[in-house]
């Protein structure tokens, strides 16, 4: 009796680490390649079919497109507090007018805000490093500020020109004023919103 049919094999093209949305964890996992063979007496003689690559978690072992190997929720979460404390440090430390080296009273008010906004804490080394690398270049510090808005709420985006606005040194200055102005601006704020806070901030 010839025996002969197909049969499908699992090659693992890589391996790693990754987001599984079903542990809620990061796990380790296999990209599998499934391909259909066809055989006689078990020995794999034509290649015939190649399916979906897919990734199998080694924790629960579900299959996911490969697709969620670019979903990280807790990477993106970390990315987004790294890209705000650093944008609300500049801006903070810009309107102290402290553009190389921070004070340990900016640098104590730039941890609570970012505690405050983000509950996370930023330690005072880099708090000094955000400044030493580029932090005082003003444009670039205004297109950041354009850049991380995108992913803030309005409170949020109020809480950061208020931050902005607490760690300038009063009466504000016609240029600290426009500045602020143009954060407010950049955070995407109504310009009366933006006024208002001005305002608050004038009158203290
Ligand atoms: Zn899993």
């Amino acid at each position: 009796m010839i025996i002969w049919g197909t049969y499908v094999t699992k090659k693992v093209v890589s391996t790693g680490q990754f987001y599984c949305p079903r542990c809620a964890n990061h796990r380790a996992y296999k990209l599998r390649r499934p391909k259909k063979w066809g055989h006689l007496y078990w020995i794999p003689i034509i290649p015939m079919e190649e399916f979906d690559r897919y990734v199998e978690c080694e924790g629960c072992k579900g299959a996911y497109q490969e697709i969620v190997l670019q979903h990280d929720p807790v990477r993106a979460q970390r990315d987004f507090e790294d890209n705000v404390s650093r944008m609300l440090c500049q801006v903070m430390c810009l309107m102290a007018g402290e553009r190389d080296s921070v004070s340990p009273h900016l640098s104590d008010q730039v941890a609570a805000s970012v505690r405050d906004i983000l509950k996370i804490e930023m330690p005072p080394a880099a708090i000094q490093a955000v400044m030493s690398n580029g932090g005082n270049d003003l444009q670039a510090v205004l297109s950041n500020v354009e850049q991380q808005a995108r992913l803030l709420s309005d409170r949020g985006k109020d809480m950061v020109l208020r931050a902005a606005l607490a760690a300038a040194t009063l009466p504000l200055t016609e240029a600290r004023r426009t500045f602020a102005s143009e954060v407010g601006k950049r955070l995407g704020m109504m310009p009366a919103h933006v006024s208002g806070v001005l305002a608050e901030f004038a009158t203290n």
